[in-house]
């Protein structure tokens, strides 16, 4: 199947349930090869606390990323056509990150390199304006490729508004040519508060003030909730700003906001949302150990294929997409895997709010995962996964 009609499939998923257990989309599932971007971790150490992270990442922790496992996976990289790396999960842009950040700029033209930073950078405005110039003069070049630079915001970030206002300025400076809509946005990271609203409209506001407006803002809703807000610059396409609500995951599980929303319970397979348009990445950690995931939270003991510094990427890639359990999370997502794990353990039960917490159970527990394993090569991913759709009342499911 071509990359266009997987995409289109998987779309066509989203919207009808029953879908699901067609053989459509099985095929074009099974047919999606979706490692192909490649999530580096920047921590488990940050320069902030942020009370929503979900990693428990911030000074109380250990680790940045290394130079030689940073050289190493970007020289196996070069062997396969990787859309660009994501640097996230820790805060890139810090004066400890500097050589590390000199090696991915520098293979920026080859691997587009999204760069998602809390904007405590911008502290004074000769920063902001000096850690643009660096990536620029290291051939970070905010006109090519899918380069990326986002901003994530927020109440919980706890950052000074005016560092926003520095880096518009930074950006407009030192990349006056840039489309900026096209390689500069910000996610807004939150529950929808007052707090939040009010920072929004003053990052829409600093944008308007940086790149002028050409005409009103454009909000986007889904079911009655923010997704998006673009802001139309003089010039160039829109810039971004998403907006991605925050989940009861990692520190922000003791929020008592989600007690009422999401509450903490046993749950069930049929409790569980599944996102059958989301792809999985590569992700690295800072040590080089690798896994897939649809986001850093994905990241986790347990679950990995091998490390960089011991085996070539791809080779780990290569074992990655061939592994019966990870085919099945492409399927059926962590409800599909629950319903596995309850097969081969029927006393396999997880108490937690959201499907996230399932991954954690299934892939601490190496026995369980082994057992699934044995039991989808023995029998096929497909024929079980047709078992447990056709046997899942998709009424009572969720997507998300
Ligand atoms: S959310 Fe991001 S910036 Fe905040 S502590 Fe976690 S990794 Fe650091």
């Amino acid at each position: 199947m071509k990359a266009r009609e997987i995409k289109k499939t998987l779309n066509e998923a989203t919207r009808t349930k029953s879908f699901l257990r067609s053989d459509k989309y099985i095929n074009a599932q099974m047919s999606k090869f979706g490692l192909h971007q490649i999530g580096f971790q920047m921590g488990p150490n940050c320069n902030t606390s942020c009370s929503h992270c979900y990693g428990d990442y911030g000074p109380h922790r250990k680790g940045l990323p290394n130079l030689k496992i940073v050289k190493k996976t970007l020289e196996d990289a070069a062997d396969f056509p990787f859309s660009g790396f994501v640097l996230t999960d820790g805060e890139p842009l810090r004066h400890e990150n500097k050589k590390v950040m000199k090696v991915f700029a520098e293979h920026s033209d080859k691997f587009p390199l999204a760069i998602l930073s809390n904007g405590i950078f911008a502290r004074t405005q000769q920063n902001a304006i000096d850690w643009m110039n660096f990536l620029k003069d290291n051939g970070f070049d905010l006109n090519k490729n899918t380069n990326l630079l986002r901003i994530s915001f927020g109440a919980m970030y706890n950052v000074n508004m005016n560092n926003y206002f520095r880096i518009n300025n930074a950006v407009k400076k030192v990349f006056p040519n840039a489309d900026v809509g096209k390689h500069f946005n910000y996610l807004l990271v939150g529950i929808e508060d007052k707090d939040e609203m009010n920072l929004l409209g003053r990052v829409m506001k600093g944008l308007e003030f940086s790149f002028g407006k050409r005409r009103r803002f454009r909000f986007t809703e889904s079911k009655g909730v923010l997704t998006s807000v673009k802001i139309y610059p003089e010039k160039g396409s829109p810039i971004k700003i998403n907006y991605l609500s925050c989940h009861p995951d990692g520190r922000a599980k003791n929020f008592s906001i989600f007690d009422k929303i999401v509450p903490v319970k046993d749950l069930e397979v049929e409790d569980l949302g599944f996102s059958p348009d989301l792809h999985e990445d590569v992700w690295i950690s800072n040590k080089g150990d690798v896994t897939f995931g649809i986001s850093g939270a994905c990241v986790r003991k347990g679950k990995f294929y091998g490390n960089v510094q011991d085996k070539h990427l791809l080779e780990i890639v290569h074992e990655i997409n061939k592994d019966s359990v990870y085919q099945a999370f492409k399927l059926g997502g962590a409800r599909f895997l629950y319903s596995l794990g309850q097969q081969v353990d029927p006393d396999f039960k997880v108490r937690g709010r959201m499907r996230c917490d399932i991954c954690h159970d299934f892939f601490s527990d190496s026995k369980m995962r082994y057992a699934v394993g044995k039991k989808l090569d023995k029998e096929g991913v497909v024929q079980n996964y047709k078992r447990f759709i056709n046997g899942l009342d998709l009424r009572k499911t969720a997507y998300l």
